[in-house]
């Protein structure tokens, strides 16, 4: 059998473990999305979000791409979060980064990846910057980039606060509450690491008026 093929059997094996357990699933998801949630994750095949979180179709809106990054020039990015906060109306939206992350430890060397990859690698070169200081003084290199990890996601919630879809929603709802986490391959355990309630004040120059 090949390899693709595995998948699709295994898929048929799980719609009917799922119907004879409550044969109104599919149709009642079908039917209605109200998640609570929208996760922004790494592209990582080891971080699947409603695994780890023990979660169901249904229950959170997922984007992820490399690193875990909120973009202000990612129309997909974008896309989904506007869809998620205004439409979707979620009432958190968690950036969850891990320890371990390639894509982080990749930004932190001197490396050429060419030019696309370099493009989206140095957004986080820039977080690295940011935080100099603090990296710098770190000469163990598997901490370094785990600090890394945990400042890149900080930076990705201050990313989120600096949109008029968050602020704009902030303003009339007080939702949603924005959300820092980073997991950990080697336990499985989340670790939170930052938390912006909705309405957070943030540096003036980010704050938009006559929303
Ligand atoms: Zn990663």
């Amino acid at each position: 059998m090949l390899a693709y093929e595995k998948l699709l059997l295994e898929n048929k094996a799980w719609a009917a473990e799922k119907v004879s357990d409550d044969p109104g699933y599919f149709e009642r998801l079908a039917k209605l999305q109200t998640p609570e949630f929208l996760w922004i994750g790494c592209s990582d095949s080891r971080v699947p979000a409603n695994e780890i979180t023990g979660t169901q179709p249904g229950e959170i809106f997922v984007h992820r791409n490399v690193a875990n990054m909120v973009v202000n020039t990612d129309v997909n990015l974008l896309a989904v979060l506007d869809y998620a906060v205004t439409q979707l109306k979620v009432r958190h939206v968690i950036v969850c980064g891990h320890y371990g992350c390639g894509g982080i430890k990749a930004a932190a060397t001197k490396t050429d990846f060419k030019p696309v990859l370099n493009m989206w690698l140095r957004n986080i070169k820039d977080v690295y910057r940011f935080h100099r200081e603090e990296l710098d003084a770190i000469t163990d290199e598997e901490k370094r980039a785990d600090r890394l990890v945990e400042l890149n996601v900080r930076e990705q919630v201050y990313n989120l606060a600096k949109t008029t879809i968050i602020q704009r929603t902030w303003q009339r709802e007080e939702r949603p509450h924005l959300h820092g986490w980073v997991y950990g391959l080697k336990d499985g355990i989340i670790n939170p690491v930052f938390e912006m309630t909705a309405g957070t004040h943030i540096d003036d120059i980010y704050e938009y008026q006559n929303l």
